[in-house]
């Protein structure tokens, strides 16, 4: 499907942003190549969404479906580890999630996409955005209406996943990845001596108590037949040892399956902080500091990148999975909140390190695979014969 001049252009740009690497809503350098790669393709380019996000549009003037490919552009604040001859130039700040190979992969589709635009009919949208982590980007493209005027139908992206041979595509139908909501709690006392417990209110013993409860969300109130998960990541209070603290603040982060566990879960949170407070005439405040929807891909789209990336032999293998490979979340959800699609997953590799490490490196060999399945699909979606 590419032939080995645009395999290498691919690989180049891929560790030309990999040296590169830029945080959350500060993808310039990043978004600039971007869109200069786009315009020279052909396509209609605008720049500046939702900051620094890029949507580029191939309009056939054919009547057809509206297909929308994602890419994420954003690097993480981590100082590289690796000793590579394309390490990171910019100390603190790593490609550890493997953007640069998404955001590489989707220009090298584009590029063989506009090759064929003779043979398409119906609309692309490919959209390049900003700040997956952490930043809700792609809630941010979705507000400045990057699925709109038209109206995208399906929506399909990718993410690499270390510890999965090395090429192989893969789909979860329905849930597949972690809905993610986290809260500050905070726990109001009242301070006092730490031999006169009974003149005050400890905010530290009512906080490890909401601890302990809310283990009891997962345990007793979801289904033990679906997947969260309740993982108190902060708890800070006093500082010295002969007084009971006045507050105590609590970071808590709740992972859900779908809507269902995140109601069990995330919708019982005050119940349990308002009960344990109340038993103890402690007063609380909770503020929610981070939301990602669960990521549902639609059953029929991901029969079809399954049988597109089968018919088109884009991978060696190919395989449908029946549990989520990680409850990690993706801000991909957002747009499947608003159109059905499918988000897919290519193995970076069984050997080497996962997301987020400081020794990570996005697979080169698998770009054809994932470039290879997008542009299977808009042939599928898209092509006259279709
Ligand atoms: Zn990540
Ligand atoms: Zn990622």
């Amino acid at each position: 499907m590419f032939d080995d001049v645009q395999l290498r252009r691919a690989v180049a740009l891929r560790r030309d942003l990999h040296q590169h690497p830029e945080l959350k809503f500060e993808e310039h350098r990043t978004a600039g190549k971007v869109a200069e790669g786009l315009r020279d393709l052909g396509y209609a380019v605008r720049e500046g969404i939702a900051r620094t996000g890029v949507l580029a549009e191939l309009d056939t003037g054919r009547p057809g479906p509206v297909i929308a490919l994602r890419a994420d552009m954003d690097a993480l604040p981590i100082e590289e580890a690796n000793d590579l001859a394309h390490r990171s130039a910019h100390a603190g700040r790593m490609h550890a999630c493997g953007h640069d190979g998404h955001t590489a992969a989707l220009m090298l589709a584009a590029e063989t996409i506009m090759q064929c635009r003779e043979h398409l009919s119906g609309h692309l949208k490919l959209i390049f955005q900003p700040a997956e982590e952490g930043g809700n980007g792609a809630e941010r493209m979705i507000q400045e209406g990057v699925l709109d005027a038209p109206r995208v139908e399906a929506i399909f992206g990718y993410h690499n996943r270390p510890g999965f041979e090395s090429g192989m595509l893969f789909v979860k139908p329905g849930s597949a990845m972690g809905g993610n909501d986290t809260y500050r709690v905070i726990v109001q006392g009242r301070s006092g001596h730490a031999a006169m417990p009974h003149l005050a209110v400890d905010p530290i013993y009512v906080g490890t108590s909401i601890v302990q409860q809310l283990q009891g969300l997962t345990a007793r109130h979801k289904s033990p037949l679906r997947a969260g998960v309740i993982t108190v990541a902060a708890f800070h209070a006093g500082d010295a040892a002969n007084v009971i603290p006045g507050e105590a603040e609590l970071l808590v982060n709740i992972r859900n399956d779908g809507d269902e566990v995140r109601e069990a879960l995330a919708g019982h949170l005050e119940q349990v902080v308002a009960g344990v407070c109340n038993a103890h005439g402690a007063g609380y405040r909770i503020e929610q500091l981070h939301h990602v929807p669960p990521l549902v891909n639609d059953p029929e789209w991901s029969e079809l990148v399954l049988k597109v990336g089968r018919d088109r032999g884009v991978a060696r293998r190919i395989e449908k999975v029946d549990t989520m490979p990680t409850m990690g979340a993706e801000d991909f959800a957002f747009y499947l909140r608003e159109v059905p699609g499918c988000f897919f997953f290519v193995g970076n590799g069984e050997e080497g390190a996962y997301l987020h490490n400081d020794r990570y490196e996005f697979n080169d060999e698998i770009l054809p695979v994932a470039a290879g399945t997008f542009v299977a699909l808009v042939d599928a979606l898209m092509g006259q014969e279709a």
